[in-house]
């Protein structure tokens, strides 16, 4: 809406002079999110006493400070917390520490991080393994039964436009204009709030500019973490999770392929399933599947569901094949694409045996055992319920019983644990 709209909405408060004090050129055009919620800010705001206001104002800064801030404040937060929730929170000190610098300072860590940890060669073994996956779901999307022409044209388009980065970004942001005191706790995270308040603003008037490997806890390079977006159709895979168990620089390339290549497959597939269908290869949304593609998509990724749903987590408890789709789907292309990219990288050779295990079935072990997993039932059920990923040992061994590379890999024949009726596999990638 136009400003005059928006200002329209909400008498109480003057747009215009609330921007300039920001110092924000009113644009034509402002976005508001919630239309109930500035009316309602606006009644408050013209029929509440001044002096509550200004009480919660004040206690909005104070309640968002007490973690900055000496004692009597420090942990008064925690304490109500824990008297109205009967929850305890805190975790160590050294752990706040470093987690408050990981998500203030994120830059300046992860360079220091990626300085430390994150050698050139693994960049560029990641990398090669990168474009081995990429070939391999190429060949796919051009040979797959399932497919129409009209899709499979838009996502090869797609294809050719995911933009892999591996471990840091381009550009890293620079910190060093902030004015950072020993003795100022509260004093820096003001200051470097502002800061990035003032990056963000700066932005106001440029086109769309993406900015990558910067959201704290998620896609920062010292996030443990790789993951696809579907709003600019990129992969950022951070330098923390090329790591053990993930990666180990100079292990068996068969499990280094089968877990950090195995993620790194199964990212890209999220951009080409049920929910990746619904961006195109720029990231807008706009569905580029036919309902055709569509329906064979859903039959396929059915039998899924129907095997999923038999699995039992505890006694009396099994998981939901259907909530866990999406994620089961990504799994088993992501460790197709894994083994095919390795053997890609081997030209179809095999690799002596390694403890009597050939180098497909060191691939699959690898996969299984990257899902180790451990949990009280109290866990177990609080994850069934709501996580979108199966748990953690079904994913070691879920994906697999659908390949026929893994039992060709390990000769099972029916009655075996592992052994799934061809018929009932479901092929997708
Ligand atoms: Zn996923």
């Amino acid at each position: 809406m136009t400003l005059a709209e928006a200002q329209a909405l909400i008498p109480a408060v003057d747009l215009g002079e609330l921007l300039k004090q920001l110092s924000i050129d009113p644009a034509s055009r402002i976005q508001v999110h919630d239309l109930e919620g500035i009316k309602t800010l606006n009644r408050l705001i013209s029929t509440r006493p001044k002096e509550d206001l200004q009480t919660l104002l004040h206690w909005s800064v104070l309640s968002a400070s007490t973690g900055f801030l000496g004692q009597p404040w420090y942990g008064m937060a925690d304490e109500y917390q824990r008297q109205r929730d009967q929850l305890v929170r805190s975790e160590p000190r050294e752990e706040q520490t470093v987690e408050a610098i990981a998500t203030q300072l994120y830059h300046p860590l992860s360079l220091l991080y990626v300085k430390t940890y994150f050698p050139e060669s693994t960049r560029r073994e990641v990398t090669e393994m990168v474009g081995h996956i990429r070939a391999e779901f190429e060949l796919r999307l051009r040979t797959n039964p399932w497919l129409d022409e009209s899709t499979r044209k838009a996502a090869l388009e797609k294809l050719s436009r995911v933009d892999i980065q591996v471990g840091y970004p381009k550009t890293w942001i620079d910190f060093s204009s902030i004015d950072i005191r020993a003795d100022d706790h509260l004093g820096n995270n003001q200051r470097i709030a502002g800061f990035s308040l003032q990056r963000e603003l700066a932005k106001l008037p440029l086109p769309v500019k993406v900015e990558r490997f910067n959201t704290p806890g998620k896609t920062t390079p010292i996030a443990v973490n790789a993951a696809y977006n579907p709003t600019y159709n990129g992969i950022d895979i951070n330098a923390a999770i090329v790591q053990p168990p993930f990666y180990t620089p100079g292990a068996d390339i068969a499990v280094n392929y089968c877990t950090i290549g195995a993620v790194i497959g199964h990212e890209l597939t999220h951009g080409f399933d049920s929910n990746g269908s619904r961006f195109d290869a720029i990231g807008n949304v706009r569905n580029w599947w036919t309902p055709h593609a569509s329906n064979e998509f859903k039959q396929r990724t059915q039998l899924l569901v129907n095997q999923f749903d038999g699995y039992k987590v505890l006694p009396d408890l099994v998981q939901s094949g259907s909530l866990t789709l999406t994620e089961n789907t990504a799994d088993l292309g992501g460790i197709t694409l894994a083994h095919a990219a390795l053997n890609r990288a081997l030209k179809g050779k095999q690799l002596p045996k390694v403890d009597g295990l050939t180098t497909d079935q060191r691939c699959f072990v690898a996969w299984a055992q990257l899902w180790t997993f451990k949990a009280r039932a109290e866990r177990i059920r609080l994850l069934a319920a709501t996580d979108y990923h199966a748990l953690g040992f079904l994913r070691g061994f879920g994906p697999l019983r659908n390949m026929d590379a893994f039992h060709k890999a390990f000769g099972t024949r029916p009655g075996d644990p592992m052994w799934l009726e061809p018929t009932k596999r479901a092929r997708i990638w």
